[in-house]
């Protein structure tokens, strides 16, 4: 089947067929330069440990941590990186919690904000120096619609922080993040642990990005562009448009399903399920994203794919 827009359909926006290799990272984690319980290096050590190839230490951007970009340059190794950032605070969300806002790939000199100086001009002076901005834990602290429509420019939701997952069941951000995509909001998706201990909050979501080599400055680009996924334990080996269909293929899982704009959505659910491939047909005139679920309850979410062209 010819889709009358299928020209639009943008795979590389998805990382499969785009060429090098994934690499595992979090994007959101504390050191003892903020409110973490271990310094950057065993932090490092902990993440190298279990398998990860690059971390950011997303220190809190607070006046009484001194505004730490914590530098962990010193850190990096032939088969482990680093990306330079922060979570940047000040300003309140109409709610009136302070604003947390995460910033990847930041200049070590990022200036501290000017005296009342607001979450839309510190966020864009980061934007500006290059960093992939992530709106987080949304559900966390009660960030609204109204809230993301401060930030235009931001390139992703939080869309699971394990530690918030743990600490109050809050975890979850695709709900606001589906909510802007339903306006027409381009937006991505990105997993983390925000881990501050180490403890229950570490390890429980990641993403998986593709480069060409490990390199922050590769790493970061792919960011931007939304070349990844995340995941909670599911690996997404393939996302593609076949004859019309969206064919998907992952480790054994034993739901997978497309969803799309408001309720639009297909699912097969079965067991040990590898590829399966579902109609595109209901979700031509805005977006679709793809999440799979292994038999444990772990998930693994692409980023959406939007096939209405500009
Ligand atoms: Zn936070
Ligand atoms: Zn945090």
């Amino acid at each position: 089947m010819k889709m009358a827009n299928s020209s639009t359909f943008d795979l590389s926006a998805l990382p499969f067929s785009v060429p090098g290799h994934f690499y595992k990272g979090n994007l959101h984690t504390h050191c003892t330069e903020s409110d973490g319980d271990y310094p950057a290096e065993e932090v490092i050590r902990r993440y190298q440990e279990k398998g990860y190839d690059f971390l950011a230490l997303s220190d809190h951007f607070l006046e009484c941590y001194g505004f730490p970009v914590t530098d962990t340059r010193e850190l990096r190794s032939a088969d482990f990186t680093t990306l330079i950032s922060a979570e940047l605070h000040t300003g309140n969300l109409h709610n009136g919690e302070t604003w947390h806002v995460l910033a990847v790939g930041l200049p070590l000199d990022f200036a501290p904000p000017e005296e009342h100086e607001g979450i839309e001009s510190l966020s864009k002076r980061a934007f500006d120096a290059g960093a992939y901005i992530g709106l987080v834990h949304p559900a966390w602290y009660g960030l609204a619609p109204e809230d993301a429509r401060v930030l235009p420019f931001a390139h992703a939701v939080e869309v699971y922080n394990h530690g918030s997952q743990m600490e109050n069941d809050r975890g979850d951000g695709w709900a606001l993040c589906d909510m802007l995509l339903n306006e027409g909001v381009r937006l991505h998706g990105f997993a983390t642990d925000d881990a501050h201990h180490l403890t229950h909050d570490a390890f429980g979501g990641w993403i998986h990005v593709k480069a060409d080599s490990l390199d922050a400055d590769l790493l970061l680009e792919s960011l931007r562009a939304g070349r990844y996924y995340s995941s909670q334990g599911p690996i997404l080996k393939n996302i593609e448009c076949v004859d019309g269909e969206i064919l998907v293929e992952c480790s054994a899982v034993d739901a997978i399903m497309v969803t799309g704009r408001g309720s639009r959505a297909e699912k097969v659910l079965g067991t040990d399920l590898t590829s399966v491939r579902l109609p595109m047909k209901r979700f031509a005139d805005a977006f679709f994203r793809v999440t799979v679920v292994d038999s444990g309850g772990r998930k693994a979410w692409s980023n959406p794919v939007w096939l209405n062209g500009d």
